[in-house]
C-alpha cells in the first residue's frame, strides 16, 4: 500500500476517529445478533456482569486507550469474574454466531480490543497470589500493572514491567513487556513460568515448559488476541533491590548535542542501567506555541556516583534546565518513572536498533521536528532501552524474537479530541514521513506491543522466524480462527 493509500486508510473522512478500525475491521463489523440474541442465556451462565447498552455502567466501560475505535462499541460487556467465565462466553459466542475479542487493560495501540459483538473483560479477574517462599505471584490476568506492582511490593518483591500504571498485564506480557528493568531482568515474558489461557473449544488448559509448551513458546511474546484468553500468569517474582533513579530535561536548543550523547549512553551504557530518552514537543490547542524538551529518564541498579558518570556525557554536552537524581528502592524508582494516561487518538511506531544514529541519523529526526505540524497535540521520539539480559536468550526460545537490539525506538503523534480529518492526517503524515527518515538506522524489526495498523510487513516486522511457528501453533489451538482482528496470527502462512 503506498504511504497515501495507507493515510486514507487511517483517517477516512467521517470515520476518521475510528482510523483504520471503521475501514479495516471487517471483524468487528460481523453480524452481531440483532435483537434476537439471547443475551439472558448468557448472563443466566455468569457469575460475573454482562453490561447490555443499557446499563448505566456500560457507556464509561471498556474504552480504548487509542480513541480511533472509540465509535466501535460491543453488543454486551461480559465482566468475567473467573477462568469459568471466560469458558463460558467463548462457547456461547461461538454457539451464538457472535463476534467475541478479549480485553485486560484496554491499552491496545491499534484498538484492537473492541467488538461490535462480545467484548469479553477480563478486568475483574485481578488478585494475585504471592508465594514468597517460593518467590512467584500468580497474577490474575485483568491486574493493572499500577496495583501489581503495589501488591508485590507491599510483600517486598516486584515483577519487572512497564511504565504506564493502568495498562493491563495480559495484552503487556502476551507481546513480551519490556520496561527500566529489562537489561537488568529480562523482557516480563521471560519470567512467566505457567499461564491458564481458554481456547476456542472452551478448554481452560494450564501451560508451561512440560504441559501444552507450543502454547506456553507462543504467550512469551506472540501477543494478545491470538490464540485464546489467558486467566491468569504464573511468574517469577524478585526481592526488592536498591536503585537510583532520575529524570534530567534540556532546552530544546540544546537538543542536537545532548541527543548525540544521550542515544550514545542508552545503547552503550551497562546492563544496570534502564532508560527511556525522549525529544518531544506538545502544546495545549491547535496552533498553540509548543512545550519542547529533550530529556532522560532513568533507572540505574547500582549507586548514584556510577549513575552520574555513566550521564556525564550527556550533562556535559549542555547545562539541564531540569535535574532530579535521587537513590531509593526499586518500589521508589517504580512511583517516580511511573506514567499515567489517559485516552486520546495517536498513531504510534516502532522500530527495533543495534547501534547509535550517524550525525545524518539525528538530523533527519530534527529536521522532521522542525516540521511537526500545528494542528499536532504531541509529537514524540523515545528511546527504550532493550537488551542486556534478554538479549542472553536465544532468538526462538520464546515468540519474543527481539533479542539482539539495544534499544527500541517509539515515534508518535496524537491529535486533539476535537480534530478533523484533515488534522489527523497531518499528524499521521508527520509520524510517517519520520519512520522514512530514519528508516536506514533501524534493523527492520518493530515491537509487537506498540501494535501499529499501518505497518504493511507486520508479520516478520513483529515476529521474524518465529512467525511460521506461532502460525502452526495458531493452526492447533484454534483452526477455526476464533481470535483474530487484523494483525492476528493467521491459520495460514
Ligand atoms: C500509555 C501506554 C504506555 C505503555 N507503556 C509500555 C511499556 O512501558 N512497555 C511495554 O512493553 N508496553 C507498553 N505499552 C504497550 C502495551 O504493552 C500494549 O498496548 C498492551 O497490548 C496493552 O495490554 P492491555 O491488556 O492493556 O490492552 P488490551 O487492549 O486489553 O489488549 C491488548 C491485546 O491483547 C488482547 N488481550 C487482552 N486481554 C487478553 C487476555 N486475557 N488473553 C489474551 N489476549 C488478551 C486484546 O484482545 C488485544 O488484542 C504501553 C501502552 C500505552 C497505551
Amino acid at each position: 500500500m503506498s504511504p497515501i493509500s495507507r493515510r486514507a486508510f487511517f483517517t477516512g473522512t467521517t470515520r476518521a476517529a475510528l482510523g483504520m478500525a471503521a475501514t479495516s475491521n471487517a471483524w468487528v463489523l460481523q453480524g452481531c445478533g440483532g435483537s434476537g440474541t439471547n443475551w439472558g442465556s448468557l448472563a443466566a451462565q455468569l457469575d460475573g456482569q454482562l453490561l447490555l447498552p443499557s446499563n448505566p455502567l456500560y457507556p464509561a466501560t471498556g474504552l480504548s486507550e487509542n480513541t480511533v475505535s472509540a465509535a466501535i462499541r460491543p453488543a454486551a460487556i461480559a465482566l468475567c469474574a473467573n477462568a469459568r467465565d471466560v469458558q463460558t462466553c467463548v462457547v456461547w459466542a461461538q454457539d451464538n454466531g457472535m463476534p467475541l475479542v478479549a480485553q485486560s487493560g484496554a491499552h491496545s495501540y491499534g484498538g484492537y480490543s473492541t467488538t461490535r459483538g462480545l467484548l469479553i473483560s477480563v478486568r475483574p479477574i485481578n488478585a494475585v497470589r504471592f508465594d514468597p517462599q517460593n518467590e512467584i505471584a500468580t497474577i490474575g490476568s485483568g491486574m493493572q500493572l499500577g496495583t501489581l506492582y503495589d501488591t508485590l511490593f507491599s510483600q517486598g518483591f516486584f515483577v519487572p514491567a512497564g511504565r504506564c500504571t493502568s495498562v493491563g498485564i495480559a495484552g503487556f506480557v502476551l507481546g513480551g513487556g519490556f520496561g527500566f528493568e529489562t537489561r537488568r531482568f529480562g523482557v516480563t515474558c521471560d519470567l512467566m513460568m505457567e499461564t491458564e489461557i481458554v481456547t476456542a473449544d472452551g478448554r481452560l488448559l494450564v501451560c508451561n515448559e512440560a504441559q501444552n509448551a507450543d502454547l506456553f513458546w507462543a504467550c512469551r511474546g506472540g501477543g494478545g488476541g491470538n490464540f485464546g484468553i489467558n486467566t491468569s500468569f504464573t511468574m517469577r517474582a524478585l526481592p526488592i533491590v536498591a536503585t537510583t533513579y532520575g529524570k534530567v530535561v534540556w532546552s530544546f536548543d540544546d537538543v542536537e548535542a545532548v541527543w548525540t550523547e544521550l542515544q550514545t549512553i542508552a545503547i552503550t551504557a551497562p546492563d544496570a542501567m534502564g532508560m527511556r530518552n525522549g525529544i518531544a514537543r506538545s502544546r495545549t490547542s491547535v496552533g498553540a506555541s509548543s512545550t519542547d524538551t529533550v530529556s532522560a529518564l532513568f533507572i540505574y541498579f547500582g549507586p548514584e556516583d556510577e549513575a552520574r558518570d555513566i550521564l556525564a556525557p550527556a550533562l556535559n554536552a549542555a547545562p539541564p534546565t531540569e535535574i532530579t537524581i535521587a537513590t531509593g528502592s526499586i518500589a521508589d524508582a517504580t512511583g517516580f518513572v511511573a506514567e499515567e494516561s489517559s485516552p486520546n487518538g495517536f498513531l504510534a511506531k516502532s522500530a527495533y536498533a543495534e547501534v547509535p544514529f550517524p550525525a545524518a541519523g539525528i538530523s533527519a529526526i530534527l529536521d522532521l521536528f522542525s516540521r511537526w505540524p500545528a494542528s499536532s497535540r504531541a509529537g514524540v521520539f523515545d528511546l527504550h532501552t532493550v537488551g542486556g539480559v534478554s538479549n542472553t536468550i536465544s532468538r526462538t526460545a520464546t515468540a519474543y524474537v527481539h533479542r539482539g537490539a539495544q534499544a527500541c525506538f517509539e515515534y508518535e503523534a496524537d491529535w486533539f479530541d476535537d480534530a478533523t480529518p484533515q488534522q489527523i492526517e497531518e499528524s499521521i503524515a508527520w509520524v510517517e514521513a519520520l519512520g522514512d527518515a530514519v528508516r536506514p538506522y533501524f534493523n527492520g524489526e518493530a515491537y509487537q506491543n506498540f501494535i501499529d495498523p499501518t505497518l504493511i510487513d507486520w508479520q516478520q516486522a513483529y515476529y521474524a522466524e518465529n512467525f511460521a511457528r506461532l502460525v502452526e501453533v495458531k493452526r492447533t489451538h484454534d483452526p477455526g480462527n476464533v481470535f483474530h482482528f487484523p494483525q492476528s496470527i493467521p491459520v495460514e502462512a
